[in-house]
């Protein structure tokens, strides 16, 4: 077994937000692996930097300093608590303790949220912490190996048909609600035999609630390209002749003026976590930030990229 290392962080660089997601509303986030980038996977489509994909979780927070950062940070009007990662959250070793924690500490209007690749789902430890959350939302590229390994090129210990068992025995067992996300990548897993597979294996699921049907529309770890909105529409079109539960197209929304405070760490930490739209930062930062942003941009530190006809604050150069 693995040595864990726990790592000093900074606790400012474990929460980011609040920001407005498309899908659920103000959201603040917990970020379990706020160093590095620590994940099984290393999907083309990523919006962190591409990394090669490790087994296991190296660098691990304790679930006290979580909470101390958290509590520094929480308001009462949010709408969900997100936890994620740069990187797989269900990697961290101590998701039990911690969600036991949260859900005694926060307000219970406070809906809790995992967003994970499903990888981990058919693992009693990640199953007995995953159904106290929620709303647990798990990413599914591919039915096939071929596309799977294409598009999310996993740790080499990771096979489809294991986390297909998973998923589907983890779907049995939880009471929340339970949303799968497609993202398509141009040429890599749009084809119709993916399709094909995709819709079998949801259709297998018995308490899937929602499956969200999604494109490249930020900066990507790799140079790929997305698919037309006009193609998502018929692939949501089929999936809707053949599976009987909401498929939805994300839409990206008019930011929410929030006209945040940040100071130059706090915002390159946010940006690398999310990259922020043009247009989105005039709304959700104050002046004061936008002259940080502005500078950061001047320096080199943060890129303006241009993804689908819009451009993004990131925090690196696409690779090539
Ligand atoms: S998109 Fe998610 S699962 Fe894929 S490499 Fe990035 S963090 Fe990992």
């Amino acid at each position: 077994m693995k040595k864990e290392y726990i790592r000093p962080v900074i606790p400012k660089n474990i929460i980011f937000g609040p920001i407005f997601s498309r899908r659920f509303g103000k959201s603040l986030g917990i970020d379990l692996s706020p160093q590095n980038k620590q994940c099984n996977f290393d999907c083309l489509y990523c919006e962190l930097e591409g990394k090669r994909a490790m087994e296991s979780m190296q660098e691990v927070i304790a679930v006290n300093t979580i909470i101390e950062a958290l509590f520094s940070r929480i308001s009462a009007d949010l709408d969900v608590l997100t936890i994620t990662a740069n990187g797989e959250p269900t990697l961290y070793p101590h998701l039990y303790e911690l969600i036991t924690k949260l859900k005694s500490l926060i307000p219970p209007q406070i809906k809790t949220l995992i967003l994970s690749n499903g990888s981990t789902f058919g693992d009693a430890k990640v199953q007995k912490a995953l159904k106290l959350f929620d709303i647990v939302k798990f990413s599914f590229d591919a039915g096939n190996e071929k596309e799977f390994l294409r598009i999310d090129r996993p740790h080499k210990q990771i096979n489809l048909d294991a986390i297909k068992a998973g998923i589907l025995d983890f779907s049995m067992q939880f009471q929340g609600e339970l949303i799968a996300e497609v993202l398509f990548v141009k040429g890599i897993n749009d084809g119709k035999s993916n399709i094909l597979a995709l819709c079998d294996f949801f259709s297998s699921l018995p308490n899937l609630n929602r499956i969200d049907l999604n494109t490249i529309d930020r900066p990507p770890a790799y140079a790929k390209e997305p698919i037309s909105y006009n193609e998502l529409e018929s692939i949501s079109i089929f999936f809707k002749s053949k599976l009987n539960i909401p498929i939805n197209i994300p839409k990206r929304k008019p930011a929410q003026s929030l006209h945040q405070n940040l100071d130059s760490t706090e915002l390159y930490e946010l940006i690398k976590r999310r990259p922020i739209e043009l247009f989105e930062a005039r709304e959700i930062f104050n002046e004061d930030t936008l002259k940080r942003l502005d500078l950061l941009t001047k320096n080199h530190k943060i890129f303006l990229q241009k993804t689908n006809n819009l451009f993004f604050y990131t925090t690196r150069e696409v690779n090539s």
